[in-house]
């Protein structure tokens, strides 16, 4: 088989990539390496069934191209991370609306099954325990750029879900809720990143808000494995369907698990959202999947606790970081 990744130099894009060649399969990443990067990627350079393209996504003439000589398509590119959102809003867009429309109208053209990455974003302020995919969303004031990536996403998902619904071409859509693993960067606001390189470093660790506010990390792990095997579940099709983990966290008690884990001596500190993303921020206060779809579907069941998935993260931080001059005896 041969597929195209869409932002495949990025965090999840690049777990996938060695996902589907590990299995032999043929892989063309096209990425702009504006977020991702090619050190995700250098594991895979060499190789005669992988090959990388420097390129944007709202070029519509290379979209086409590429999918056109492709048995699949798996689109995540996308703008991430809420410094980046909120700091370049309107490219932030487009890349969201239009650099989807193309991915997805090319598929469509070339009669190429798709899948496009959304988040758990979607739900807005929606902070059911448990969020189903069929679950109403909340969004807040459009003045309010953060909101702005799930809107956007949320119309992705229609751009996707209309034009499968009409063409009959396979589409999947994957929700993702805080997937996390090694090669995220924390540069652009995600907090398990940020976290693991302060406590390295022996900085504060810096919770926003109360650090009251729940997440539920979700391993890269398990959800690349289910974004193939979805795509190869006819029942999946036309469908959206949440993926994540199942150990919930407040923010406060990462950062302890986070210092734990590191033995670091790190203090933890507080920072109030205004400071830390500008004004007018709205956080959401808990964020928790049903992913019973999922595992009817295709025997979804996350394998990784929490602290297994932190500690792989640091273990691929330590190896990354330069190692520290002896201290002098
Ligand atoms: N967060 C934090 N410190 C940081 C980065 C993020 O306390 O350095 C908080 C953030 O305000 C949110 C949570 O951690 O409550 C998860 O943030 P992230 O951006 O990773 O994901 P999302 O907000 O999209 O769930």
């Amino acid at each position: 088989m041969k597929a195209v990744i869409t932002g495949g130099a990025g965090f999840i894009g690049s777990h996938l990539c060695d996902h589907l060649v590990a299995r032999g399969h043929e892989v063309t990443v096209l990425d702009d390496l504006s977020t991702g990067s090619l050190s995700n990627l250098s594991q895979l350079k060499g190789s005669p069934a992988f090959r990388f393209v420097q390129g944007d996504i709202l070029d519509r003439d290379l979209v086409d191209r590429l999918v056109s000589e492709a048995d699949t398509v798996f689109h995540l590119a996308a703008a991430v991370g809420v410094y980046n959102i909120v700091d370049n809003p309107l490219r932030s867009l487009r890349i969201n609306l239009h650099g989807t429309e193309n991915v997805v109208e090319a598929a469509v053209r070339h009669r190429v099954p798709y899948m496009v990455a959304s988040t758990s974003e979607v739900y807005g302020k929606n902070d059911a325990d448990g969020i189903r995919e069929d679950a109403d969303r909340i969004y807040g004031s459009a003045t309010k750029s953060r909101w702005s990536y799930a809107a956007a996403k949320g119309l992705d998902e229609l751009v996707a879900y209309v034009h499968g619904a009409e063409s009959g071409v396979p589409c999947v859509i994957t929700r993702f809720f805080n997937v996390v693993g090694p090669r995220q960067t924390g540069r652009y606001g995600m907090v398990v990143p940020r976290f693991v390189d302060q406590a390295l470093s022996g900085e504060p660790v810096t919770v926003y808000g109360t650090g009251d506010q729940r997440r539920c990390f979700g391993s890269v792990f398990d959800v690349v494995p289910a974004m193939t095997r979805l795509m190869d579940t006819p029942e999946a099709h036309n469908q959206a369907v949440n993926l994540g983990g199942h150990e919930e966290v407040s923010i406060r008690g990462l950062a302890d698990r986070v210092v734990g884990l590191t033995g670091s001596g790190s203090a933890v500190t507080y920072m109030e959202y205004e400071e830390a993303y500008g004004e007018g921020y709205e956080d959401m206060q808990r964020r928790y999947p049903d992913t019973s779809l999922a595992r009817r579907l295709i025997g979804y069941e996350p394998t990784r606790d929490l602290d297994a998935i932190i500690g792989s993260i640091i273990e691929h931080r330590r190896s990354d970081r330069p190692v520290p001059a002896p201290a002098p005896a």
